[in-house]
């Protein structure tokens, strides 16, 4: 495996890691005082600069607008966008719209690209993805799906109860998925739908107020009342949408771990920052061996998940499933990021906890990341039954 990166993406990556300090990092300063996040106007603004700086769009082909990088190639590049919760939104590389476009590019036909990815691409509208539901449906097991698709002449007749639908608030569109063949195992019986946000019988019921800051679009609780689309509605085929959501995630768990790289190599920088000018016990807190020992084990946390990232990543390149790497990536970066991010606090002191520094914020932020796209407790799961097929008599 080639590790070096080449010339066009480390241009790419240092224009970006521009960008993100001199456009979007000033712009934190307006989410402390408004917890709603930016305003459209700020956004599109923002959005617009990215556009004309050439940076819009790093994972998508060119002829969508994009850079046409591959998912190795953008490793880097999403961790400078990640260095502010804003980058990504700003870059339109950010969940769930990257991960959405990621399905749609994959398996949208001509219309439905048409229609959905093309401005999506664009930055003109926003989507959602809808698998998971309340208890007692489908959370960590997709298979307790209850979430109902009947057919009905040319019609589908959704009802369901969905909840912490990213980015529903203000999407123009959800991809829902649900059992259209209850008769066969659920991995065999559910299908994606799109469905345009208006069509009567989508009911947001509430935007789940959630610990961190609040995500562009938030965390939708949506009931489906007698939803009914077009055949054409479904995404790829009917039955296929569990192996569609796995071609989905896979990849987007590896670009939440890129962007959250960069959160947590901000964090280092300002810890590192802190403790080389405050002084105690006659020296800097940088001259203290507990402290060197934080900073240490934070650089070991970066690295190592940048190594896996990478490997994760090259495997999928050469077209492999990686489901091993992709889980130990996603348990291993998510828990990383979360320990850099305490450590953070903890050699900031007093200072860590306020929110004179992004530290405390991105600390509420990152602790959901050890549950979204897999909580860690399932991908030792998934990883364990590997090792126990693999070493057991
Ligand atoms: C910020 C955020 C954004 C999200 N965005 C989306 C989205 O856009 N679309 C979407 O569909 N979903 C989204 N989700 C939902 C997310 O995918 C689920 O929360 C996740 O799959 C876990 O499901 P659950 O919350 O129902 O947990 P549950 O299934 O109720 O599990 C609870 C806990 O039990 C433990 N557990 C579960 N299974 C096992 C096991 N086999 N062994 C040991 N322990 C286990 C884990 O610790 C887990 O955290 C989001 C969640 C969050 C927090």
């Amino acid at each position: 495996m080639d590790f070096s990166i080449p010339e066009h993406v480390q241009d790419i990556t240092r224009r970006v890691r521009q960008f993100i300090d001199q456009e979007v990092i000033p712009l934190e300063a307006h989410l402390e005082e408004h917890e709603d996040g930016l305003t459209p106007a700020q956004l599109d603004a923002l959005r617009a600069k990215a556009k004309a700086a050439g940076l819009w769009c790093p994972q998508l082909p060119k002829e969508l607008g994009g850079l046409g990088l591959s998912l190795q190639e953008i490793v880097p590049v999403f961790e400078a966008a990640g260095r502010s919760l804003i980058g990504p939104v700003a870059l339109n590389c950010s969940a769930p719209d990257e991960g959405n476009m990621h399905l749609l590019h994959m398996f949208a036909n001509e219309e439905q690209a048409e229609r959905y990815l093309k401005p999506l691409a664009a930055g003109k509208i926003r989507s959602a993805f809808a698998m998971t539901e309340p208890a007692p449906g489908a959370g960590s097991d997709p298979t307790m799906l209850k979430t109902t698709a009947v057919r009905d002449g040319d019609e589908w007749v959704i009802n369901g109860h969905k909840w912490f639908s990213s980015g529903a608030r203000g999407a123009a569109f959800l991809i829902i998925m649900a059992v259209s063949n209850p008769d066969v195992p659920t991995h065999k019986g559910s299908t994606l739908f799109l469905a345009p946000i208006e069509t009567p019988g989508i009911d947001i019921i509430r935007d789940v107020p959630i610990m961190g800051a609040k995500d562009l679009g938030g965390h939708c609780e949506i009931k489906f009342h007698d939803l009914r689309l077009p055949n054409s509605a479904i995404l790829g085929e009917e039955g296929h949408g569990f192996g569609l959501t796995q071609k989905r995630l896979g990849p987007a768990r590896m670009t939440h771990c890129m962007r959250w790289t960069g959160i947590a190599q901000r964090a280092l920088e300002i810890a590192t920052q802190y403790a080389s000018e405050r002084e105690a016990f006659g020296s800097a807190l940088t001259g203290h061996q507990a402290i060197q020992w934080m900073l240490a084990d934070s650089a070991i946390d970066l690295h190592a998940g940048r190594l896996m990232i990478n490997q994760t990543a090259w495997l999928l390149a050469q077209g492999q499933e990686a489901r091993q790497e992709s889980s130990m990536c996603k348990v291993f970066v998510a828990e990383a990021v979360n320990r850099v991010l305490d450590r953070a606090i903890q050699i900031c002191g007093a200072k860590g906890i306020s929110r004179d520094l992004p530290l405390s914020k991105w600390y509420e932020a990152a602790r959901a990341f050890r549950i979204y796209d897999g909580a860690s407790e399932v991908h030792r799961m998934v990883i364990a039954r590997q090792v126990v097929k693999a070493y057991s008599s």
